[in-house]
């Protein structure tokens, strides 16, 4: 559906890993986020007040059984992905700006 744009994994007793995402649907504007398991259906609903980490990370100790090691990392990808854009949308403002002056 949409882009992982950030992990959640904790760790069962055994060592097994669960992840939730964030992923993040661009057909809308403004874009929105939706948490969602890689292992169930789970997928609350965002219409709340509650930190999305707290969220994940009950989830995956209640229905998964994984309560250890609860952490959070960008998506390797769309980092990148953001780290390419700035660049060429900083030369476009440049661009812009002389362009504007000539
Ligand atoms: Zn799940």
């Amino acid at each position: 559906m949409g882009t992982p744009v950030r992990h959640f994994t904790a760790t069962t007793e055994e060592g097994q890993v669960f992840t939730v995402n964030i992923e993040r649907d661009f057909r809308y504007d403004p874009y929105r986020d939706f948490l969602v398991c890689t292992h169930c259906d789970w997928s609350p609903s965002l219409l709340t007040t509650r930190r999305l980490l707290d969220m994940a990370g009950e989830h995956l100790a209640s229905a998964h059984g994984a309560g250890r090691g609860l952490g959070q990392h960008d998506n390797e990808s769309f980092r990148k992905a953001r780290l390419i854009m700035l660049p060429v949308v900083a030369v476009l403002l440049i661009g812009l700006l002389i362009f504007l002056n000539s």
